[in-house]
């Protein structure tokens, strides 16, 4: 049989595995940072609704700009994170994943380099490598958190193309200050003079956190981007949703990559349904703040070290190294909770699920940790 190595693949992805979390079938999945929370059923009768309408055009090509989906994400953001940002300032594809790999395409590419601050959400650096961009690892403190005037240093040395911050930080939990953000990307434009460096602010989990959005800082600033995702705090990681919002030269330059028409009609639909409730979504985003501070204290008093948190997930430990986080996963999974291990040695993720899960899930610990003393 054929494998992949005998085909005339790249050098670079031979050897490779795919990116994903297993997805196991077991009570308590709190592996993939989801959103417990189904769509109200208000909301799931207004997606069919809208996708009849859209159904009926299907023979069309969907509208390939999203102007209507655009605006109102941009009415979104004007009214949730504090800035004024308009349709020519957002831009919207297939889940964030997407919106990255954009960003990349236009701004990294072969003989370019991203610079990210690891452990970090890994899909930066596969998202460079399959882009041909060159990837540098920068440094995080013991506590997670970036030191600015190190990450200066990295910056002023490499001179990346790109810097990625991930804010609140996967599989961390870390936000980072505006003043680090500013720092990072003043030294990104100094170390390259003559066009500046492209900053991506990934605000992934953005809405989870105690402090207010960065998005205010893209003012007067080109080359900051904010990227978003409907799949967390909207609670539709299944509708493939991710957005940016940056000043309108970004959102011209990541035309010239995308692919004609890459949003479809089902999708611009169905997003725009999900907008139309976005209070009663936010108000399921309080629930998980609440539940997730929950899990941060409680794991806490039974003795573990966690990481300060504002995701909707929050990275626990310490364990004895990464055979003894691996060993209470799976000591875990055989409680019938799912968790992740993203390979930060001694630690381990859980996304904070409902109340009922959450409980389970730190029965779970209890007995683990007891079994394994
Ligand atoms: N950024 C971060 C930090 C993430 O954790 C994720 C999802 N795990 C994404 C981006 C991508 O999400 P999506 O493509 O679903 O928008």
């Amino acid at each position: 049989m054929t494998g992949i190595d005998d085909l005339p693949i790249r050098d670079e992805l031979r050897g490779k595995s795919p990116y994903g979390a297993p997805q196991l079938d077991v009570p308590v999945r709190l592996n993939t940072n989801e959103n417990p929370y189904p769509l109200p059923e208000a909301l799931v009768a207004r997606i069919a609704e809208r996708v009849t309408e859209a159904a009926r055009h299907l023979n069309r090509y969907p509208d390939r700009d999203a102007v209507e989906l655009r605006t109102r994400l941009a009415d979104y953001l004007s009214r949730t994170a504090g800035h004024f940002v308009d349709h020519r300032q957002v831009w919207a594809a297939n889940g964030s994943n997407e919106v990255l790999q954009q960003l990349l395409q236009a701004f990294g590419g072969p003989g370019r380099t991203a610079l990210g601050f690891e452990p970090s959400y890994s899909m930066h650096a596969l998202l460079a490598r399959g882009t041909g961009t060159g990837w540098l690892s920068g440094p995080r403190d013991d506590d997670f958190t970036i030191d600015t005037e190190a990450a200066v240093r990295t910056i002023a040395e490499h001179r990346p193309d790109v810097v990625f911050v991930c804010s609140p930080n996967n599989p961390t939990g870390t936000a980072v200050s505006e003043e680090t953000v500013l720092a990072l990307h003043d030294a990104a434009q100094a170390a390259r003079p003559e066009h500046g460096a492209l900053v991506v602010v990934d605000e992934a989990y953005g809405e989870f956190s105690h402090h207010p959005s960065l998005l205010p800082l893209i003012e007067g600033r080109p080359r900051l981007v904010l990227s978003r995702t409907m799949s967390k705090a909207f609670g539709a990681a299944g509708l493939r949703l991710g957005y940016l919002a940056a000043a309108p030269a970004v959102v011209d330059a990541v035309q010239l990559v995308r692919l004609p028409y890459h949003l479809s009609a089902v999708t611009q639909a169905t997003a725009l349904a999900a907008l139309e409730h976005t209070d009663t979504l936010l108000g399921y985003v309080a629930q998980l703040k609440t539940e997730r501070d929950r899990l941060v204290s409680e794991l806490r008093a039974l003795g573990c070290e966690v990481t300060d948190s504002d995701a909707n997930f929050v990275q626990f430990g310490r364990f004895d190294g990464a055979a003894g986080s691996h060993a209470v996963w799976k000591a875990l999974l055989e409680h019938g909770v799912l968790v992740r291990d993203n390979g930060v040695p001694g630690r381990l993720r859980v996304t904070a699920g409902t109340p009922e899960e959450n409980d389970a899930f730190l029965d779970a610990v209890r007995a683990v940790l007891k079994e394994l003393k």
